[in-house]
């Protein structure tokens, strides 16, 4: 689901009361994250849907809205003194808005008992209190938060190519380009062009051509699972890969996926490069 969605469904089951009342999004990118999340804050708050710049819309975006607070610190831990200002704070009715919301940004700096005593709010939830918590970093959430938290996977920018692929920023950043690029040649360029590009290909280092062919062949799966299902079509960061690859022939693409499992395993088999090389230009169809 994209990210516009997910915060559409949320906003929804505000509308509908069937919200839950802590919501735990994982993201790759805390700022833009916090952001969104600001903005729901606003939506389900503002007796317009956040279309106006009222006042409680106005206070949530200068974080001076009473009901509205934000914790998050530069210390490694979320102490639990923090927590319980918190919870005074919480005992009362919301003054302005319509949910009495806290923010925790980098849940997993919370420790074992700031934690506990966010149970209460977790485990015997009031109608109108609402926890959103943040993290980039699942695994350090304590249990107790993430097992009464909705889970929601908050995905910004290219590292959803990155987690589509599968591959490390350092890869991506590193292949990428040069493995789109070897795409476009292969996808349409007359052999002698090709040929060509395999000298240049030859320069690089065996580990380097290993990854360049095997970013190629996931983003020839991907298209070839595209093109049998299409159920990648509507998502952006989806369709960078998929433009990549012209060729939409399911037969077509399953061969030069079988040529570059091929080309794969030999380079794996340390048989030489140039050859492997040479090979690949000679039987891609
Ligand atoms: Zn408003």
């Amino acid at each position: 689901m994209e990210s516009i969605e997910i915060k559409n469904k949320i906003i929804k089951s505000f509308n509908e009361n069937i919200n839950s009342h802590a919501f735990l999004f994982v993201t790759n990118n805390i700022g833009e994250c916090y952001k969104e999340i600001k903005d729901i804050v606003k939506i389900i708050n503002c007796p317009s849907g956040g279309n106006d710049d009222c006042k409680i819309c106005h206070t949530i975006e200068s974080e001076t809205n009473p009901d509205y607070i934000v914790i998050k610190t530069e210390e490694k831990e979320i102490k639990k003194d923090i927590i319980e200002m918190l919870m005074d704070n919480f005992k009362t009715m919301p003054l302005m808005n319509k949910y009495k919301i806290y923010t925790i940004v980098e849940a997993n700096k919370l420790n074992a008992s700031s934690a506990n005593k966010l149970l209460k709010f977790l485990e015997e939830p009031e109608s109108n209190i609402v926890g959103f918590y943040i993290t980039d970093n699942l695994q350090s959430v304590l249990p107790t938060i993430k097992s009464r938290c909705e889970i929601i996977n908050y995905r910004f920018g290219a590292d959803n190519i990155l987690s589509v692929l599968n591959i490390t920023e350092e890869d991506y950043g590193n292949y990428f380009d040069t493995s789109a690029q070897l795409i476009g040649l292969l996808e349409d360029s007359p052999k002698y062009k090709l040929m060509a590009e395999a000298k240049s290909l030859k320069e690089k280092e065996r580990y380097e051509i290993l990854n360049i062919f095997e970013l190629i062949r996931k983003i020839y799966i991907i298209k070839f699972e595209n093109v049998v299902n299409k159920e990648y079509n509507n998502l952006n960061y989806v369709k960078i890969l998929l433009d990549v690859v012209g060729c939409d022939d399911i037969n077509l693409l399953s061969k030069r996926i079988k040529c570059l499992d091929e080309i794969i395993s030999d380079m794996q088999c340390n048989v030489n490069k140039e050859l492997v090389i040479n090979k690949f230009f000679l039987i891609w169809e």
